[in-house]
């Protein structure tokens, strides 16, 4: 099969596979069992550049039956959307389905999801998702994904309990079948041995992949880090990692770059607690609040002992926060008693000293309940000038200005604000350079690959194994939709596939193109100029005067004038252009743009949008 895939430009933000799916389709049908991908074509010469136009969306097509192959979706130059796809046998197994919150040049956007295109048209040979821990990134794009056809969805409990929110929200529910699987187990999932590692991470029961495939195990370290104080005792098992190192041997290790950058350690989780407590004992007498991500349970167990430690009882406030202590009490992984929990509408009954709120909002998310109490605007409760909020979580990339904004807004109040650049209030969630080299040097892989991050992270990634001995050549740096084969002969690039952003909008998803958000950035930063004009063709006039219509576009005395006489330069040019014989619409348009926009461009020096509307009689 020759499909012409790859022509199917994965560039950003395209809608990637639209024009390639009829050829994909074609080639579907003319496959005739499972495998029937792996035509022998013979081997590829390493280092010869392959046509990519020959291969990608469809399976390997060289020589060894036994090669596997990893496809990445996602997460592989960002932070956020990870999806990669394990192939064995012609099977896919999938690896996160996770979504990315838009940058500030997306106006408009609510999420950034991976390109579905390759898995859509190989819907047919995908066995399985995999979600390797609860987190939106990993997990929110999954009734997206549902959309398009239903799957069966492996992970951990309380993933599974975690990304089944959207799932419901979007009524997709019954298009999953949600297995749940423990730490250490070993199944089988379609056409390999999947083995679920516990890692320490900034949700509970998170889990590293090991796949045990032909061609020996592919480790994928999920997010992780080297936790030997987890709130929970449950610790990231290298001991098994290292025995499947000495066993078998890792063939090709996978592992999240995002601190990749930092040198040292990542502080132990438990470290929070002991600050936490701390802060609440220096100011016994204030009310606080405290507010950290709302799937962060081993925080929220922190900040509640803090508090019942200093004699406070404890309420939540926002709708993820509620629902996930009730979701993590009904799990057993969050013990907060029954008499030290309060309603949120009860607090003002109690002293400043006994209360602390915990709530959602640590991201600055403008609807979120700390963002309605720093404005004034919750109605459960109103801010006090003694009140204490804590800040307990890093902005993630592109919050910092919004989280910004709130902390000000509390300062405003005469709030105090504890935050993680006053105190430890916070620790991150991933490892660190000392741990990523533990985890290289416990794994020995023959083969590496960094992922998880933005591009400068998996650099450093790279760099961090070749200074742990591993080959240059032994290391790929990989980005979204590339895709690797590794087989008897080693580890090589195997083509591309879509790997472009997918972008939803309110209901609609991947509607959305670059050129929309080129002309929402303008509309934003520049405004609109319109210029609506009745043409009559026959007698080769413009009637009337156009009218001039702005919006968003800078006003002050000048432009009266500046639209009188942009009035007058469009009927001129419509005129010009009729009495050269020109009749059609598209070009008195462009005739008329051209017109206006020269003169605004040339009076103010701003570029606003130029939209001519030409009615013809
Ligand atoms: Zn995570
Ligand atoms: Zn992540």
């Amino acid at each position: 099969m020759n499909n012409d895939q790859q022509s199917g430009s994965p560039s950003r933000g395209g809608r990637g596979g639209s024009r390639t799916r009829e050829a994909a389709k074609s080639a579907k049908g003319a496959k005739s069992a499972k495998g029937a991908d792996r035509e022998e074509t013979g081997p590829a010469e390493p280092g010869r550049k392959k046509d990519p136009g020959k291969r990608g969306v469809k399976a390997a097509a060289t020589g060894d039956a036994s090669a596997v192959r990893v496809v990445f979706l996602g997460g592989l130059g960002e932070i956020g959307r990870n999806c990669a796809c394990i192939e064995v046998d012609g099977r896919i197994l999938v690896l996160d389905v996770g979504i990315m919150f838009p940058d500030p040049d997306m106006p408009g956007v609510d999420l950034v999801l991976p390109d579905f295109t390759y898995l859509r048209e190989n819907s047919d040979r995908v066995d399985g998702v995999i979600l390797t821990h609860g987190h939106e990134d990993h997990t929110g794009g999954l009734a997206y994904l549902l959309r398009d056809f239903p799957v069966s969805v492996y992970g951990s409990e309380l993933t599974l309990a975690l990304a089944r929110n959207r799932v419901d929200e979007a009524g997709m529910v019954d298009r999953a079948k949600f297995i749940p699987v423990r730490d250490g187990e070993r199944r089988r999932i379609g056409p390999c041995d999947v083995e679920f590692i516990p890692v320490t991470h900034s949700v509970p029961h998170a889990f590293a992949t090991a796949f045990h495939t032909p061609q020996g195990v592919i480790l994928h370290s999920g997010d992780f880090k080297l936790d030997l104080h987890p709130v929970d005792g449950r610790r990231t098992d290298l001991a098994r990692m290292g025995a499947l190192a000495a066993d078998e041997g890792v063939r090709l290790l996978l592992a999240d770059s995002t601190n990749a950058e930092e040198p040292g350690f990542t502080p132990s989780e438990s470290t929070v607690g002991e600050t936490l407590r701390k802060v609440f004992l220096a100011r016994p007498d204030r009310r606080f609040i405290v507010t950290c991500f709302a799937s962060h349970i081993h925080r929220v167990q922190q900040v509640a002992d803090a508090a019942i430690a200093g004699g406070r009882s404890v309420a939540t406030l926002g709708r993820s926060m509620q629902k996930n202590v009730a979701l993590a009490r009904r799990l057993g992984l969050l013990h907060i008693p029954d008499r030290s929990l309060v309603d949120i509408e009860g607090i003002d009954k109690l002293d400043p000293g006994q209360v602390c709120v915990i709530s959602t909002g640590s991201q600055g998310e403008p609807m979120s309940a700390l963002s309605r109490l720093a404005i004034g605007e919750n109605r459960f409760f109103k801010l006090r000038e003694d009140d204490v909020v804590v800040i307990s979580a890093h902005p993630i990339p592109g919050n910092e200005w919004s989280v910004g904004r709130v902390i000000d807004s509390l300062h405003r109040r005469g709030v105090e604000v504890v935050h993680s650049g006053v105190e430890s209030v916070h620790v991150s969630g991933h490892a660190r350079q000392g741990e990523l080299a533990i985890l290289m040097s416990v794994t020995r892989p023959e083969f590496f690959i960094p992922v998880h991050g933005e591009y400068r992270h998996m650099a450093n990634h790279v760099r961090l194994a070749e200074s742990m001995s591993i080959p240059a050549d032994h290391i790929l740096l990989c980005e979204d939709g590339d895709a690797v084969r590794l087989d008897g002969s080693g580890l090589r690039r195997d083509g591309s596939v879509p790997g472009g952003y997918l972008f939803v909008d309110g209901s609609s998803v991947g509607d959305i193109g670059h050129g929309v958000l080129r002309d929402r950035m303008v509309l934003a930063e520049e405004g609109v100029v319109m210029a609506v004009a009745t043409v009559d063709l026959k007698q080769g006039e413009v009637v009337g005067a156009p009218q001039i219509v702005t919006r968003g576009w800078a006003y002050d005395q000048d432009t009266e004038a500046l639209i009188d006489e942009a009035r007058v330069q469009v009927t001129k040019a419509l005129e010009q252009a009729l009495a050269s014989g020109t009749h059609d619409h598209e070009t008195l348009n462009r005739v008329a743009r051209k017109a206006l926009g020269r003169l605004v461009g040339d009076r103010t020096r701003q570029r606003p949008m130029i939209v001519p509307v030409i009615v013809t009689v």
